[in-house]
């Protein structure tokens, strides 16, 4: 349907968007009856395919039984059974569940829950955020300032909040040759206690990272023992640590939570996407009983909320999405079939000219696409390449997320694929043929 003829405001205006109607297992269907695999999920979602039964069942109970009590006034029965479910299987003492609509609420309720943490401690000096250049966490403004994505924030300066950036930890385009990855990811971890001394530690509340980038970079694990390092800085000063797996929990990378595979635990953690798995949108705020009891101790009052917040049909979804996860051990299904795809990834595209790393873990892969593949040379932002591998990938009926790279000559054009837990290995061949074609199609 032409943009023109709806009255829908599409995010980019000139879009010229099919009509999805369907879902079916790993397939989306438009009006036409043409079927896409989803590679994606739209950006890490789906992570249960589109047609779950027991979901779609748990979602059907809730709008009979119950479909909305405001939680000033109650809260509910699965709103209470996913936050049991959620904080026996988070990692370390992360046991308050504050629910939200989304990632960009979960962001922005942890950095409000940081700062109010300080404040109830009687440490209101400590207002500084720092998170890490090139990285995305969402799009509400205190989110938005939170991000060291410097083209997402240049229209909207001066932002919220009192932030910095250091380095991300980026192996692929950062590391010198001549560096091991053990003191790469030292040096890049003590960035954050260079900070946090040049601020002064007493004004610093808290260090927001991805686990594994999503956004922007594509995909991107840390380095072993550079998350360790950072949990010490930040224990050291009293800077809560906050992970947003808005993108990568939940499973995506082979462990419920992505952090699980760094052995650290954060003192916020931030989860959405997968969570609702498109059945519905849901987000939230895992906290730890310190940080919970600093408030409830103090004026007793989260000086936050939302309207749907805790919203039974939504929490009832994401009950289902994580019963079926937990039931089904998918985290594990997850890792191997993620092996599988990164084995059948560099054998199609190891040697393409213009593919510069292929990365990631579980089923969240990325593809960087360079100029030249020997010297990693991003394409010149202007050409867009991800804009058009996105466009020529449904042609082919794929979904896969393009990145526009960051623009500063560090890092290209990325594709990031993040199919169901629930592809098959000829579903991941069928997605791999897709993609070339299309890979064809733009850099014959
Ligand atoms: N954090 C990360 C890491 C994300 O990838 C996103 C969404 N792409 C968000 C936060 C914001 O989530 P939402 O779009 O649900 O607001």
């Amino acid at each position: 349907m032409s943009a023109k003829q709806s009255h829908v405001f599409p995010r980019n205006c000139h879009a010229d968007l099919p009509v999805a109607v369907g879902g079916e297992g790993c397939y989306l269907i438009d009006t036409e009856g043409k079927r896409y695999f989803d590679g994606s999920g739209g950006a890490a979602v789906s992570c249960l395919g589109h047609s779950n039964e027991r979901v779609r069942e748990a979602v059907k109970r809730q709008v009979d039984q119950l479909a909305f009590a405001h939680t000033g006034f109650f809260t509910s029965e699965p709103a209470e059974a996913l936050a049991d479910l959620l904080a026996t299987n988070a990692p370390g003492d992360l046991d308050r569940v504050y629910f939200v609509s989304g990632g960009s609420e979960a962001v922005e309720s942890a950095i409000k829950l940081a700062r109010q943490y300080h404040v109830e401690r009687g440490e209101p000096q400590r207002r500084h955020l720092i998170a890490r250049r090139q990285s995305y966490h969402g799009n509400t403004l205190g989110a938005l300032s939170a991000g060291g994505n410097a083209w997402r924030r240049q229209q909207f300066a001066p932002l919220l909040v009192e932030m910095s950036h250091i380095a991300p930890c980026y192996e692929y385009a950062e590391r010198p040759e001549d560096e091991s990855p053990e003191d790469y990811g030292r040096r890049v971890a003590d960035e954050l206690e260079t900070e946090i001394q040049r601020l002064g530690p007493d004004s610093v509340m808290a260090f927001i990272a991805e686990p594994v980038v999503g956004a922007t970079l594509g995909a991107v694990p840390a380095v072993p023992g550079y998350f360790k390092r950072v949990r010490e800085i930040c224990d050291r000063h009293g800077v809560l640590l906050i992970l947003d797996e808005v993108m990568c929990g939940m499973g995506r990378t082979g462990h419920l939570f992505a952090c699980e595979a760094e052995g650290i635990a954060p003192d916020i953690l931030c989860i959405a996407k997968g969570l609702g798995a498109g059945y519905q949108p849901i987000g939230a705020m895992l906290c730890s009983a310190p940080v919970y009891d600093a408030i409830a101790n103090g004026s007793g009052f989260f000086q936050h909320g939302h309207t749907y917040v805790g919203h039974p049909v939504a929490a009832a979804a994401g009950l289902a999405v994580l019963r079926e996860l937990l039931d089904h051990d998918l985290p594990a299904q997850v890792r191997a079939r993620g092996d599988y795809l990164q084995s059948a990834l560099e054998a199609r595209f190891g040697q393409h000219p213009h593919i510069g790393d292929i990365r990631g873990r579980g089923l969240f892969r990325g593809l960087e696409f360079v100029a030249d593949r020997t010297t990693k040379t991003p394409f010149d932002p202007a050409r867009s390449v991800a804009g058009k591998l996105k466009k020529a990938a449904m042609a082919e009926g794929l979904i896969c997320y393009p990145m526009p790279g960051t623009r500063d000559g560090k890092a290209g054009d990325h594709l990031l694929l993040a199919p169901p837990f629930i592809a098959s290995e000829a579903d991941l061949d069928e997605m791999i043929e897709r993609l070339s074609r299309a890979i064809d199609a733009v850099l014959p």
